[in-house]
């Protein structure tokens, strides 16, 4: 068993980031199994390396000890590159010209589980416009859903203790693979880095659930292994909101600036145990 925790750098860690490390680590723990870090850094405009340290130090204060160097996804790109290069040799991807404003001002944008559902204004584009237009302007990848779902057919992927769900590819409508401003989307990255690095099990918060329908779909378009999914409850702060990152009270630096014991508050809540004030939600 291998399982992983991947705090994107973009701030401080606080309670809701705990619980999710804990939860991770403690499962491949109590299976004799391994535990590692990965630093989710490719989004270059908001990454801060002082936050990799500080998430590390946060980490260790919790008792949570990690296997190998954490693996940054800065360092992989060319992974990233590659893949890419083979879902543009199959036809499955197509470059994008499109900006937010263009995608918001399409009135038949409807939404899917993980935002606007991209009407498809570029899908088709001639192929001499293409190579004009990405001579000239920047660009994000897509991949063409329709295609892809054609190529896998019907798939699923399963949620621990569950049971099987189908992976609905289709409802994401035709999502990014890369970025105009970063080499690779999260999805990417992350599908391609969970089977890299082994992971056996993913165990993460219930916001990223929809991502999964999308990660079984590259795994199959890219030959990769199926992990198994655990998507936990949220913490939710005392308004009774998700915590985020500007919730620098219930951050893990604040915390054990307060004095308390980083091993305690792990083992309350690996019991779904948290501090006064604080509570889980499931989605
Ligand atoms: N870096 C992602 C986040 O902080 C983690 C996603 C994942 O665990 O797959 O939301």
């Amino acid at each position: 068993m291998l399982t992983r925790f991947a705090p994107s750098p973009t701030g401080e860690l606080h309670l809701g980031h705990a619980y999710s490390a804990v939860l991770a680590h403690d499962a491949a723990r109590g299976a004799g199994g391994r535990f590692m870090i990965r630093i989710d850094d490719i989004d270059g405009s908001r990454s801060r390396e002082e936050f990799i340290g500080a998430s590390l130090a946060d980490l260790a204060w919790l008792g949570i000890d990690w296997d190998g160097d954490p693996v940054r996804q800065s360092a992989r790109l060319g992974a990233y590159a590659a893949a890419l290069d083979d879902l543009r040799s199959r036809g499955l991807v197509y470059p994008c010209f499109c900006t937010r404003a263009d995608i918001a001002a399409s009135l038949s944008a409807p939404h899917g589980p993980s935002g606007a559902v991209y009407p498809g204004t570029c899908r088709d584009l001639p192929d001499v416009d293409r190579e004009r237009r990405m001579a000239a302007e920047p660009h994000c990848w897509r991949l063409d859903m329709a295609r892809a779902v054609t190529e896998t057919g019907e798939l699923e992927w399963e949620e621990m203790g569950q049971g099987r769900r189908i992976a609905d590819g289709q409802a994401h409508g035709d999502i990014v693979l890369a970025r105009k401003d970063a080499p690779a989307s999260y999805h990417l990255a992350s599908t391609l880095d969970d089977a890299a690095m082994g992971a056996t099990h993913v165990i993460r918060g219930a916001d990223l659930i929809a991502s999964a329908d999308v990660h079984r779909l590259l795994q199959a378009l890219l030959g990769l292994p199926t992990p198994l999914y655990r998507h936990h409850a949220l913490v939710c702060g005392p308004d009774g909101k998700r915590l985020a990152k500007r919730d620098t009270a219930a951050s893990l630096a604040s915390l054990r600036a307060a004095g308390i014991d980083g091993r305690a508050l792990a083992a309350d809540l690996a019991a779904d145990r948290l501090p006064t004030g604080y509570s889980l939600r499931k989605s």
